[in-house]
């Protein structure tokens, strides 16, 4: 496995070509982004794992890890990132919100710097007055 040409060709072999990756591939060794297609997941993984050991490899909906606990440190992945932009926002966030909204920035924009929901965004700048 010396190549992405060849990783790619087992990476198809194994999981039927559902799981593809969305970085270059280094080394077996390097960690890099990858993308199922069944569960619609992002995930970080290093390629040696994703085609070796049972355990080690890419189970849908499950996070990354193997049996030994060895982790990488976060899984990404579309819904857990749904999860984080409905997260309680804390104080600093709602300060931002106001700061920004009083340049004027629009609610938008403020939403997209925050990686927050639009809708979030307006609650508080009309709790702030603001909007
Ligand atoms: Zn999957």
């Amino acid at each position: 496995m010396n190549s992405e040409k060849e990783y790619h060709e087992i990476l198809k072999k194994e999981y039927a070509g559902t799981v593809t990756t969305l970085e270059r591939y280094i080394n077996p060794r390097a960690v890099i982004l990858h993308h199922c297609s069944q569960c619609e997941q992002e995930f970080y993984a290093k390629p040696m794992w994703l085609v070796g050991k049972d355990s080690q490899r890419h189970v849908c909906n499950m996070p990354y890890g193997d049996n030994n606990g060895v982790r990488i440190p976060y899984v990404y992945s579309k819904v857990s990132h749904n999860k984080r932009t409905r997260r309680t926002l804390s104080e600093s966030v709602k300060k931002q919100i106001v700061e920004l909204g009083k340049q004027g920035i629009s609610i938008k924009q403020i939403a997209k710097q925050l990686n927050i929901a639009d809708g979030s965004v307006s609650y508080h700048l009309k709790k702030a007055g603001l909007g």
